[in-house]
């Protein structure tokens, strides 16, 4: 049955439907009210403003989404989940479908949300996710090992985010653990030597995911705060009046 509880703000965002049409993915879409049980609606508030504190842009203008409640089984008919389309500043825009071209800050945006959501479908998990990220809260939030799409996030966070390429195919083994287990070692998690049984390196990693996920968006963030800081010096050399006004080189 369809929560009565709706909204169409988050953490200051406005939320907006962007499915009317096929040609209306990725835009701003329209102004919708979304029916999500309150709890899991609490859930996205604190997601988002995570995620607005996290990323150098600040907060977005407009989250555009493909839905929250549906009336078929699963996360969406218990009102308890939510797909991200695309996210809208000033400045850039996300859009999900483009993970390929911009898979970096697509994997700070998703750790930031998968410290709030033990699901979250992605681009690399199957054809029907690649337009969004679907988030909900049936399963707990932490490392699962025999969760694909942790294991899939994972690989890819230690691939692009953390210089250590791994096969990225959602099955955890000795080279993805490997990898993980000389991550932990250089974020002071773990001490040579140590967590050598692979029980032992998942439960760690469940342990510190919260960490984990916190250094994979700030470095998924970086480029852009590089930029975001640069500008920054522009405009206030600008305002200081150090640049050279154009007009001096006619
Ligand atoms: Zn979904």
């Amino acid at each position: 049955m369809r929560p009565e509880n709706s909204f169409d703000r988050i953490a200051g965002a406005e939320v907006r439907y962007d499915r009317l049409s096929g040609a209306s993915y990725g835009t701003r879409g329209v102004a919708t009210r979304f029916h999500a049980t309150e709890a899991f609606e609490g859930k996205l508030r604190a997601a988002f403003a995570d995620l607005w504190e996290a990323c150098p842009l600040g907060q977005a203008d407009v989250i555009a989404s493909g839905g929250t409640f549906a009336d078929k089984p699963g996360a969406h008919g218990r009102g308890r989940a939510f797909d991200l389309d695309a996210l809208f500043w000033p400045e850039r825009t996300f859009v999900a479908r483009s993970y390929p071209q911009d898979c970096r800050f697509h994997l700070a945006v998703e750790a930031v949300l998968r410290g709030h959501f033990g699901t979250v479908l992605n681009y690399r998990y199957n054809a029907a996710h690649r337009d969004h990220l679907h988030l909900d809260d049936l399963a707990p939030t932490g490392f699962v090992p025999e969760h694909r799409s942790r294991v899939l996030f994972l690989q890819t966070m230690l691939t692009h985010l953390f210089d250590r390429p791994v096969a990225v195919d959602g099955i955890i083994g000795p080279e993805t653990r490997g990898a993980a287990r000389r991550l932990l070692q250089k974020l002071d998690r773990a001490s040579p030597g140590s967590l050598e049984s692979a029980q032992a390196l998942d439960d760690r990693l469940d342990d510190v995911w919260p960490e984990v996920l916190a250094v994979a968006a700030r470095r998924g963030f970086a480029q852009h705060a590089t930029t975001a800081a640069r500008l920054d010096r522009f405009r206030s050399a600008e305002d200081d009046g150090e640049r050279p006004a154009a007009g001096d080189a006619s």
